[in-house]
């Protein structure tokens, strides 16, 4: 239990001392610390700009605190912090500044993406002139800064409308009251927006995350480039990645789940005058009984929800990802394209290869390694936050 500190003049400030476990790895880079690793703390209300000192009482820096979050504190600088309001609409401005060297043929895009921008508990995504925003922390909802976040970007973007989409379980862990999602500012919370030279809508009260998975956008051009013949694109939610491919494929069939997201991948197809067609299964089902049929492919896409959610998920998850894979390898044609991908972060990039290599073993099958990719650029991987890198998409050529 961490030692409560009486409120002397000294501490009036919020602070907290680390043990020496909390100071390393803040010195190795990473920008969290667990409850655990905190030996002293006065009282700190929800929320709070702390300054966070090493075992001798060295300051190490500033952080944001959560009352009620596993990880008690997320650094915000390694110095001083008098103004947080003012540091991020700083921070927000550099995330911006940042993409406009990286992003390039899109008007839908990540400009904020938490802790990778310095941001921790901030997402903000760009689909043309709508802004769609996820507040994860207790700093965060704060409302000075939350203003912040509006004011910066509307001066910076000019957008027609900024939304926020409101994850209630991440708000119930923070012990944040509950809030419904919605404009934040503006009129405007659809739009359409072109990545890669295609068309799709955007709907800001409706789909999952802040409404498409932007992190895919340069492996969707990737993928397209050897997508042929037949496709099949399993998971494939409001149809992103067998859009892309429909112009070098004879046929496009994408499976998912969720009827919304089918009924808006038809809208989408629509937008660009293609014809696909949609199916809404249970994927592993489908899978298992093509593979059983004898059903064949040339391009198959993967690319299924996460996984492992948690540490504990994971050896069960390894087991779904090789299922999966083994199944589409079986169905491909020699010389056929496998697109497969994980956004679980529990499974690493060599537990994916890996798993997908005994799914070859199992299915008699050679792979030659197109492109082993991760997230868009404007989805940064810090290198020392392992936990910022969590997207897998490798594409495969499969021979017998
Ligand atoms: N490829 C998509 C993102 C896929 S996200 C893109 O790039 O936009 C994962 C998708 O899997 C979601 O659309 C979800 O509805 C769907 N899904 C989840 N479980 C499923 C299942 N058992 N069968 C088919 N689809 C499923």
């Amino acid at each position: 239990m961490p030692k409560k500190r009486a409120g002397s003049a000294k501490h009036a400030e919020p602070s907290v001392t680390l043990s020496l476990r909390g100071a390393n790895r803040l010195q190795a880079r990473h920008p969290w610390v667990y409850r655990s690793d905190i030996t002293e703390a006065n009282d700190i209300p929800p929320g709070s700009v702390v300054r966070v000192h090493d075992p001798r009482g060295k300051f190490l820096g500033t952080a944001l605190y959560s009352s009620s979050s596993q990880i008690a504190i997320r650094m915000i600088s390694h110095g001083s912090v008098n103004d947080l309001p003012g540091l991020i609409a700083e921070r927000i401005r550099a995330a911006i500044a940042y993409r406009k060297e990286l992003v390039a043929n899109t008007d839908a895009y990540r400009i904020v993406f938490s802790e990778a921008d310095f941001l921790p508990g901030l997402i903000v995504d760009r689909y043309n002139d709508v802004v769609s925003l996820q507040i994860l922390t207790q700093a965060m909802d704060a409302v000075p800064v939350r203003e912040a976040i509006v004011r910066t970007l509307r001066e910076e973007l000019h957008p027609a409308g900024i939304v926020e989409r409101v994850e209630a379980r991440i708000r119930e862990l923070e012990q944040l009251p509950a809030l419904p999602s919605g404009l934040l500012w503006g009129e405007k919370s659809s739009s359409e927006f072109r990545m890669n030279g295609i068309g799709f809508h955007y709907d800001g009260r409706e789909g999952q995350k802040t409404g498409a998975f932007l992190d895919q956008r340069e492996n969707y051009a990737a993928a397209a480039q050897y997508a042929h013949g037949e496709a099949l694109d399993a998971f494939c939610y409001q149809g992103r990645f067998a859009l892309h491919m429909a112009e070098k494929c004879s046929s496009v069939t994408g499976v998912d789940s969720s009827r919304p997201a089918l009924e808006m991948a038809e809208k989408n197809a629509t937008l660009n005058g293609r014809e696909l067609e949609w199916m809404e299964a249970n994927a592993f089902d489908l899978l298992r009984e093509y593979a059983a049929a004898g059903r064949h492919y040339d391009t198959v896409v993967l690319d299924p929800p996460a996984f492992a959610k948690t540490k504990r998920d994971l050896e069960k998850a390894l087991r779904g990802y090789k299922e999966l894979n083994l199944r589409a390898m079986k169905m491909l044609r020699p010389g056929g394209i496998l697109v497969t991908c994980s956004c679980s972060f529990h499974v690493s990039a060599a537990d994916f290869l890996k798993v997908v290599a005994d799914a070859a073993q199992d299915a008699h099958k050679s792979l030659r390694v197109l492109e082993n990719r991760g997230a868009a650029k404007d989805h940064p991987m810090l290198l020392n936050v392992p936990e910022t890198s969590y997207l897998q998409c490798l594409i495969l050529n499969v021979s017998d």
